[in-house]
């Protein structure tokens, strides 16, 4: 450990809360796929932040549109009208289809957003408050730290130490419409999932699965929440997870990807609901300021200008396909790999901590997640030839992993 590196930990130890199980390093700086540490060593970042630097590090267009606009106007609260939530809401329209927007700053905003409509949707529905307000999430979701977000999370890890929490959630597994249908009763308001679990493993629902739920809202007049956001923004290919399976949601949170690693979150309505929030009834004083809406805005454009959206649909098709051929290969050490586009996860036979901290020794950023998960998560614009040094490192490692 050298000095600077030594006096940071100090630092650290005596400053920042431990909530965190800190890795071994100290990032710097960041180019495109390539990150280093304070002593100069390169890393690939197949982890993106955890699937927010979608651009890679500091792409240059994105950079010089913050730098344009932090000299222009940072911000002046939701108060007041500027031109970039409209601009930024009319981009993302042609991925959602018609309705409205919120933004907000993070991921856990944006499902707290979620659950106050649902709460009045159930309100408006039933006439009164506090009888319609029941929620069908799923087994192994992860939506968030705030108290919305951890009572839709059912994982013992999350909730421990913080209860009582929210009321009125249930939960079924996904891939198992009976599991849903089964919870429904005449307070039920809505379903809420996320297309792929994330967090807990990159666990996908099918196509077949998510249609069957569309139906069930419609039948029993449920919103269909989705939270998108580690699959949106074009993570699994297409712009949102759930287009895969050809269905419209009523209301979607997003985040991760959507700012490049400006923090930036939304929240979109379908028309039918926009209605609900009406004024009084939400705020974020920071959500979607000039600043922020730039980054996202710029996200989008360089997505359009570049094409990442099919770059991603076909290269992830053959980094999956190619991870598979690992898994063959190394059938002691990997169970399966699941997901799609550049949302990726090798499911190992065990605990992969010192799998993923080999990766890091030999110049590899990956992210764990639950069920024993190593998570792939280049950004769209990854060279073939980053992702096949990322291949060899993987293939090296699992060559020498006991
Ligand atoms: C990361 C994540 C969140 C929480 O987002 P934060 O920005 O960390 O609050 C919520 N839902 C899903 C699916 C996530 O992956």
């Amino acid at each position: 450990m050298n000095t600077q590196t030594s006096n940071l930990t100090t630092l650290y130890d005596k400053y920042i809360l431990g909530n965190y199980p800190v890795a071994p390093f100290t990032l710097v700086k960041g180019q495109g796929t390539l990150v280093w540490d304070d002593t100069g060593k390169e890393y690939l970042d197949f982890g993106t932040g955890i699937a927010v630097t979608g651009l890679g590090h500091c792409h240059p267009y994105w950079v010089k549109r913050i730098q344009d606009q932090a000299t222009e106007l940072i911000h002046c609260t939701n108060l007041y009208r500027f031109p970039q939530p409209p601009q930024l809401a009319e981009k993302l329209a042609k991925y959602t289809g018609p309705g409205k927007f919120f933004f907000c700053n993070s991921g856990a905003e944006a499902n707290e957003t979620l659950i106050k409509l649902a709460r009045l949707y159930g309100t408006d529905k039933a006439g009164e408050e506090g009888k319609s307000y029941k929620i069908i999430g799923a087994e192994n979701a992860f939506h968030g730290r705030t108290f919305g977000g951890m009572s839709a999370t059912p994982l013992e890890k999350i909730q421990k130490g913080f209860r009582p929490l929210l009321d009125g959630f249930s939960f079924g597994e996904i891939n198992n419409l009976e599991s849903f249908s089964s919870k429904i009763d005449e307070h039920t308001v809505a379903i809420y999932l996320e297309p792929t679990q994330g967090e807990s493993g990159v666990l996908p629902c099918n196509a077949e699965f998510l249609q069957g739920i569309r139906k069930l809202c419609d039948e029993h007049n449920l919103l269909l929440m989705l939270d998108e956001v580690q699959t949106g923004v074009g993570r699994t290919g297409r712009f949102f997870g759930y287009e895969h399976a050809g269905i419209v949601p009523d209301a979607i949170a997003m985040a991760k990807g959507l700012g490049g690693g400006f923090p930036i979150g939304a929240i979109w309505i379908a028309d039918k609901y926009a209605g609900l929030f009406t004024p009084g009834t939400h705020g974020s004083t920071y959500g979607g300021n000039p600043l922020a809406c730039t980054a996202a805005l710029s996200v989008l454009e360089v997505m359009e200008k570049e094409n990442l959206l099919e770059r991603v649909a076909e290269s992830g098709d053959k980094l999956k396909a190619s991870l598979c051929k690992l898994a063959d290969e190394y059938q002691q050490h990997i169970a399966e790999v699941r997901g799609q586009g550049y949302l990726l996860g090798i499911g190992m036979k065990k605990d992969p901590t010192d799998f993923i901290n080999n990766l890091f020794e030999k110049g590899l950023i990956t992210v764990p997640a639950g069920a024993n998960t190593v998570r792939i998560y280049p950004p769209f614009n990854v060279s073939d030839n980053e992702i096949q040094s990322a291949l060899d490192i993987l293939e090296q490692t699992l060559k020498e992993l006991k």
